[in-house]
């Protein structure tokens, strides 16, 4: 049997240990230290423009923290994009509110800014204006910034940007993650960046960030005796973990490199397959590509695919199963066009880690090159 292909797997650059080896001898074994630090100061560098770092303990913790930050609470409203994973919505219900789904545009596989204001106007017309908007990065691919955007504007609605699949993509040469009033990063285990797992909030000010220390840290008010006078998490992210992570930075720029010539490779490889197409950028747009995605003709043809390529020892798997779908959400209020849907049912994320060989990548081609002949 040939070697196990993953989708995604972790893929270290060896100076991750001198920094775990660092918090180890220095006993900074604890959720604060030199490598929390230096992580958010790595992040901030990276991404220049007004951005105050909070490293957490994951993705989702970062998005529940940044509802908290926006007042986010019971019987509120919360737009987000129906096309994702369904760790961007549930720290929705963790506040309490209400989650409002918004199907996505073909462009970018991202919320339709058409869909988005729809919705705004109609929840203000049932009586509730959204208190929030969750918009997504997805698959490394950026949102319509500039309508989204504009959007949320002229309705005075905060943007969450969910960034957790996006660290490394711009959207007119601006880094993702800079965009929402706050933005989420994640370093789960297969994401393009990894510290096993985590995620980080990025902040506006260095206010905004200080509160969200504040609050991931349970809220401890300052002085010997623990007071609290409001409810906070732990939220934290280890100083073992963020050694892991300030040894991926240095290796960034080459994993955002091999993601792209993997997709490049696949796009070279199979573009000429009629039944095949791409998520392509559109101009202005830069992703990281996370993850390779295609889209086939058919439901029966993407579940072949799968089959096959499971069959040689191969992980692949449909794109993201729409949240309006998803038994845990449906009876929320749903704004859709159909696109999501049809993405769901033709779409296939290929193998994408960065850790992937030239061998592995022509196994891969050559069993979907064979399927069709
Ligand atoms: C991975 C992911 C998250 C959650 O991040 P965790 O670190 O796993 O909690 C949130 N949103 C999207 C789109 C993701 O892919």
């Amino acid at each position: 049997m040939n070697s196990k292909i993953y989708l995604s797997a972790p893929h270290m650059s060896g100076y991750e240990q001198e920094f775990i080896n660092e918090a180890f001898k220095t006993n900074w074994v604890a959720p604060i230290g030199p490598n929390v630090n230096g992580f958010e100061i790595d992040l901030e560098n990276y991404l220049k423009s007004n951005s105050y770092a909070t490293a957490l303990s994951s993705g989702t913790a970062a998005i529940h923290l940044a509802l908290v930050m926006l007042n986010v609470g019971k019987d509120d409203e919360v737009i987000c994009q129906t096309k994702t994973f369904v760790a961007s919505v549930n720290p929705v219900i963790y506040v309490g509110a209400k989650p409002i789904f918004v199907d996505s545009e073909s462009k970018t596989w991202n919320m339709c800014p058409d869909l988005l204001e729809k919705a705004i106007q109609d929840r203000i017309k049932q009586g509730k204006k959204p208190k929030a908007i969750i918009a997504i990065n997805l698959y490394g691919m950026p949102y319509n910034v500039k309508k989204i955007h504009t959007i949320a504007k002229d309705y005075n609605i905060p943007i969450v940007e969910d960034s957790a699949e996006a660290l490394g993509s711009s959207y007119n040469n601006q880094p993702c993650g800079t965009f929402g009033d706050y933005s989420v990063f994640s370093f789960n285990g297969n994401k393009i960046i990894t510290t096993s797992g985590g995620g980080a909030l990025i902040s506006r000010t260095q206010k905004d960030k200080e509160k969200a220390v504040f609050l991931a840290t349970q809220a401890k008010e300052s002085g010997q005796d623990y007071s609290h006078k409001t409810m906070g998490y732990n939220y934290r992210m280890s100083n073992i973990i963020a050694g892991i992570g300030r040894g991926q930075m240095k290796v960034l720029h080459k994993r955002i490199e091999s993601r792209r010539k993997i997709y490049n490779y696949y796009y070279q490889q199979l573009k000429h397959i009629e039944s095949i197409s791409f998520l392509e950028e559109p101009g202005g747009y830069f992703s990281n590509r996370w993850l390779s995605c295609i889209l086939l003709e058919t439901e029966t043809m993407r579940n072949d695919i799968i089959d096959l390529l499971s069959k040689n020892n191969i992980e692949s798997r449909p794109s993201w199963k729409p949240m309006h779908l998803q038994e845990l959400y449906n009876g929320y209020p749903s704004y859709l066009n159909g696109i999501s849907d049809d993405i769901y049912k033709k779409g296939l994320c290929l193998p994408s880690g960065s850790g992937l060989s030239e061998t592995d990548l022509e196994r891969i081609t050559s069993i979907i090159k064979n399927y069709f002949g």
